[in-house]
């Protein structure tokens, strides 16, 4: 990366590290969580940023890639444990960055724990670490706290308009040979959950958050409706995660049903929502860094 690029990518960390320290007032009891993913998305955008994705407000067992839909009348239930993930963009640099807020005493030594393994897994990171000693690093942090790791769930590295765009950073020992590469950009975000969870995320059967993989969508073959709607997610979002509920700045009509019919046809990706398989309430930490000659920056 260039000076200038790298500056881009300064900046989004600088603009999520503020948006992140805001987050943690949001989350109360009886808020809706459309109300705490809406106040994160629209300070983003006042800081000059762009939402690299939908901000996800997951609650308790659900662990990744819930963003309230349109209209959600889902609220902060007692005791929950809520994580606030969200990822910032200028010109495609990217960050991404998480918090977890616990509204019960007895939830919060999860978060410590992720809290911790993060800081552990931060410490190793410099061009050579083996990525599997990364892994290792954060599950016998999360173990000696007295909880588990969610192995399916794992860091990543970030490239331009890509948020998943590499390898992937476990979060529990693997024989991973491949190394930290030197200019790289990396997520690191360790999920903790009790001992008695299985330790993995499945599947639901909804879906929040999609993409557009505009190489693998035939244009040719869309109704004009959907083509005009189509343009729109791809203008906008360049190929990044989008949730319905930016559509309506489209000047397609009824942009909802429309883009249910694309989605329930697969010309657009579903991130089916992740829960805990056992039902067991999950905490996140994660920030993003930046690998240089010394080690890595923490940008978030
Ligand atoms: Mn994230
Ligand atoms: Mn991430």
């Amino acid at each position: 990366m260039n000076e200038e690029s790298l500056d881009l990518l300064f900046q989004a960390g600088k603009i999520a590290t503020r948006v992140k320290e805001r987050a943690y007032g949001l989350v109360r009891e009886g808020v809706r969580l459309i109300e705490i993913c809406e106040a994160v998305e629209m300070m983003i955008e006042s800081e000059g940023g762009k939402p690299a994705f939908p901000c996800n407000v997951c609650v308790d067992e659900v662990a990744a890639h819930y963003s309230p839909p349109p209209n959600d009348p889902s609220i902060v239930p007692p005791n929950a444990l809520v994580k606030v993930d969200m990822g910032v963009h200028l010109e495609g640099y990217i960050v991404d960055t998480a918090i977890t807020v616990s509204l019960s005493r007895e939830k919060q030594p999860l978060v410590l724990a992720a809290e911790e393994a993060l800081r552990a897994a931060v410490k190793l990171i410099r061009a050579g670490t083996r990525l599997g000693e990364i892994g290792a690093t954060i599950q016998h942090t999360i173990q000696k706290a007295g909880f588990k790791p969610v192995r399916n769930l794992t860091g990543h590295e970030i490239s331009r308009y890509n948020l998943h765009g590499g390898v992937s950073i476990p979060n529990v020992a693997l024989p991973d040979p491949r190394r930290v590469v030197k200019g790289a950009v990396y997520a690191i975000e360790p999920f903790t959950c009790p001992m008695k969870a299985a330790g993995e995320v499945v599947n639901s059967d909804t879906s929040t958050i999609f993409r557009l993989d505009v190489r693998k969508i035939p244009t040719a073959k869309l109704k004009p409706d959907e083509k005009a709607l189509v343009e729109y997610i791809e203008r906008g979002f360049r190929g990044l995660p989008y949730s319905p509920r930016w559509l309506s700045a489209s000047n397609v009509p009824d942009p909802l049903s429309l883009h249910e019919r694309l989605a329930r046809t697969g010309r657009v990706h579903k991130y089916p929502v992740l829960v805990e398989k056992t039902r067991q309430p999950v905490a996140q930490a994660e920030c993003t860094v930046y690998v240089d000659e010394d080690g890595c920056r923490v940008l978030t």
